[in-house]
């Protein structure tokens, strides 16, 4: 069955609706792309869903528990421990070596500093980075960076891994190396990959694509 399920999402800031009715649904293991022009909701879907904004009207489910049910602590623990996030510009910590990035969702998970560096390691490995474990993130390519970013998503074991423009910020074969990783990663894993983006060579990478217009979203095959 469906891991995470919307339905009928509205929301609206001031008077601009940014959901307008949006319902989605991502299996564990899968690949979904949530596609669609500037402005359309994209972004907004992709923070409901992950329990970081809250819609004004219809139900978000996980793992058969309502995200409007439980207390904001709630959702910032669930977030914890079974979400991940990639952002378009890793958003690393600058004062943190790479390898101490990638151990902190494993450290704030209550994971001891030495298991968790040494996951944190195995998976700056599996991410082709492990050369720059011992650096912070302003001494790194943007690449780098990236693929250190896709490693700290993932390095918590998470059910979902959320990624809004991934590799928005990246050259075509640096941004193709990172979806293969972040996608093959999360498979081998059974974990749900939630990808915003506007670049349907990332979209290549999934296994279903989403379009959001005006608020709403459908799969590709029925979009107009
Ligand atoms: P996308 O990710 O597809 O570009 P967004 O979800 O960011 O779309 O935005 C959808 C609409 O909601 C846009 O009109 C945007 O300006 C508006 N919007 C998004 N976030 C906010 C916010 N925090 N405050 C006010 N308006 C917002
Ligand atoms: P806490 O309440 O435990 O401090 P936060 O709400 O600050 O937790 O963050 C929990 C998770 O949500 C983090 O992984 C963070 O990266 C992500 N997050 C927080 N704010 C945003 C945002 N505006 N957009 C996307 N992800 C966010």
């Amino acid at each position: 069955g469906s891991l995470l399920v919307a339905q009928d999402l509205r929301k609206t800031y001031g008077s601009t609706p940014a959901l307008d009715g949006a319902s989605f649904s991502v299996h564990p293991g899968e690949v979904v792309a949530v596609m669609g022009p500037s402005g359309s909701g994209k972004s907004t879907l992709l923070h409901c869903l992950a329990g970081i904004v809250t819609p004004d009207e219809g139900t978000i489910t996980y793992a058969g528990r309502e995200l409007s049910a439980m207390s904001d602590a709630e959702r910032s623990a669930l977030r914890r421990s079974d979400f991940g996030f990639v952002f378009q510009f890793g958003q690393l910590v600058p004062e943190l070596t790479c390898l101490e990035n990638v151990a902190l969702p494993l450290r704030l998970n209550g994971v001891r500093r030495k298991a968790a560096e040494l996951t944190a390691r195995r998976w700056l490995e599996r991410l082709e980075v492990e050369d720059v474990a011992g650096k912070r993130p302003g001494e790194v390519s943007g690449g780098q960076g990236q693929r250190v970013a896709v490693a700290r998503a993932l390095a918590g074991s998470p059910k979902v891994v959320f990624a809004d423009e991934p590799t928005g910020a990246l050259d075509s074969l640096n941004g193709e190396r990172v979806m293969e990783l972040l996608t093959e990663s999360a498979r081998s894993e059974n974990t749900a990959v939630v990808l915003v983006t506007h670049e349907a060579r990332v979209a290549a990478y999934s296994d279903r694509d989403v379009v959001v217009r005006d608020g709403r979203a459908r799969d590709l095959e029925f979009a107009v």
